[in-house]
């Protein structure tokens, strides 16, 4: 009784003194003190297998980066701006992990900041290889000599919390408190392999080139994580990026893979998940697991893309991008998952937690829709029925807290919020798994016991016409309207077609 009475006091100041739309998990929050491996501990000693960490990466309260990190501090704090043989063999160690074009590092301090660089980095390239002469004007650009650069991004999509970004983010812009999409944002609907729908990328990459054509706008950037990680845990369809990119770059878009969430070997078997689509991407994106959670950042490019970005002339300054405390960071993480084999850990866990989920699938059909993911990065998609394949988003929820109470902690994600996001750290092992198959088998044969069942079915329904219907449809407006786009331009050309045969 006394943790929750100092919980609950806790959450009273926190309530006062911060920020309130910073959101906590559960509906009980955690207190958490301490982390280690795949491990959490609440104020109580109580144990929590942590399902849903991909910043921890190599573990919880890692000892090397922990001894890198605390020399560093205990030695020098200092930036870009002098020479260090730490940062330059980083730099070095990190596009080794590339392939061969993707040579220049920028270091910044998280994935917002690294996808705001690559916007710059873009539109930089265009303002020198395809000058904006249109005189097309734009919601949101501030001056009427500059048209706004357009930039196309995948429904669904998160890139970060920046007023860059947000316009960036259907995720957020479509979502709750968002303020819609800015005309100069064209967005990619998302293949859905469970649903059948939207599979055929060049279309789509087509469709979305058209619609900025049509308002007049000079495309710069096309976005894009390879698994889909916040739209819903999607794999993309084989061969989807590699269409979609030999769209974009014949119209000269710069294509960045957002490895924000996907990258640093958590695919298993590559090291980044944008090689699963035999893609070379212009810019690499990166946050998250690069510094086991001590900030950094940062991106990898081509030498032509930076040599661009530089021939501007401005200089690029960030306080504590490149940082040496950070950097010995990033050393150590890419040092322990070579030293302790955590790519190949994350192979392996990764097809035994697939077996266990599809094993949960054939127990649980009417609930659990579909089982995807690459490496330790997966999905499961909850349904309310598996003819219809409507999202359950409130059977997903009700299975991470249910999961929660039996100490496994999951989170939920996806457009319609139904799907359940597993993204452990890749020291995780068979017994975690086992673990978490264990609760979920629990939890799922909870959630189908006829009352309860009936219950949530009742509340999926008032969610969907409440809240879920409205939300869903933007995505569906924006597929009509792209669609629309793409059958005007075949019946032109079909009449140019004609009108040339019978001149
Ligand atoms: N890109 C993706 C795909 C992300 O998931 C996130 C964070 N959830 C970001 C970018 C932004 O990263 P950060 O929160 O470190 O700014």
């Amino acid at each position: 009784a006394s943790n929750s009475s100092s919980s609950s006091s806790l959450l009273q100041l926190r309530q006062k003194h911060y920020g309130k739309n910073a959101a906590l998990s559960y509906k009980e929050p955690l207190h958490i003190v301490r982390g280690q491996g795949c491990y959490l501990y609440d104020e109580s000693g109580a144990e929590y297998l942590d399902c849903v960490n991909n910043v921890a990466s190599v573990g919880h309260a890692n000892p090397q980066v922990a001894a890198a990190v605390s020399s560093q501090l205990g030695c020098l704090y200092t930036n870009s701006r002098y020479l260090s043989s730490e940062l330059t063999s980083y730099c070095q160690e990190l596009t080794d992990t590339l392939p061969e074009p993707l040579q220049v590092a920028y270091l910044v301090n998280s994935g917002s900041e690294a996808n705001d660089l690559a916007l710059r980095i873009a539109s930089a390239a265009a303002a020198q290889t395809h000058p904006n002469t249109s005189s097309s004007s734009s919601s949101n650009s501030s001056s009427s000599s500059t048209p706004r650069d357009h930039v196309v991004v995948m429904a669904g999509a998160y890139h970060g919390h920046l007023t860059s970004l947000i316009p960036l983010s259907p995720y957020k812009f479509w979502g709750k408190g968002g303020e819609g999409k800015a005309d100069w944002v064209h967005v990619m609907p998302c293949p859905d392999p469970y649903r059948g729908t939207n599979l055929d990328g060049a279309a789509a990459a087509r469709a979305v080139l058209a619609e900025a054509a049509a308002a007049g706008g000079r495309v710069v950037a096309f976005f894009c994580e390879s698994i889909i990680s916040c739209g819903g845990q999607v794999v993309l369809p084989p061969g989807y990026l590699a269409a979609v990119y030999a769209v974009m770059h014949e119209a000269g878009v710069v294509c960045i893979a957002d490895e924000v969430q996907t990258g640093f070997a958590r695919s298993g078997d590559v090291f980044w998940a944008f090689e699963t689509q035999g893609v070379v991407p212009d810019i690499v994106t990166m946050g998250k697991p690069m510094g086991n959670g001590f900030p950094i950042g940062g991106l990898v490019t081509n030498h032509s893309l930076a040599a661009a970005f530089a021939a501007g002339g401005m200089e690029y300054f960030n306080t504590y991008g490149g940082n040496n405390a950070a950097v010995a960071a990033g050393r150590a993480v890419l040092q322990e998952i070579r030293q302790q084999g955590l790519q190949q850990r994350a192979a392996d866990t990764g097809r035994y937690l697939q077996a266990s989920l599809l094993s949960l699938q054939s127990r649980f059909p009417r609930l659990i829709g579909d089982v995807r993911g690459i490496g330790l990065f997966y999905g499961l998609d909850i349904v309310t029925c598996p003819v219809t394949k409507a999202p359950g988003p409130m059977f997903a929820g009700a299975i991470k807290e249910a999961a929660k109470a039996r100490r496994v902690l999951l989170s939920t994600d996806g457009p319609a919020e139904n799907v359940i996001k597993i993204k452990p750290p890749l020291v995780s092992g068979r017994a975690e798994v086992d673990r978490l198959a264990a609760v979920l088998g629990e939890v799922l044969s909870e959630l189908s016991a006829p009352d309860r069942f009936a219950q949530l079915q009742v509340q999926e329904q008032q969610h969907w016409q409440q809240h879920l219907a409205p939300l869903m449809a933007h995505y569906t407006q924006n597929e009509a309207r792209l669609q629309q786009l793409l059958t005007a331009k075949a019946q032109q050309q079909q009449q140019q077609q004609q009108q040339q045969q019978q001149q």
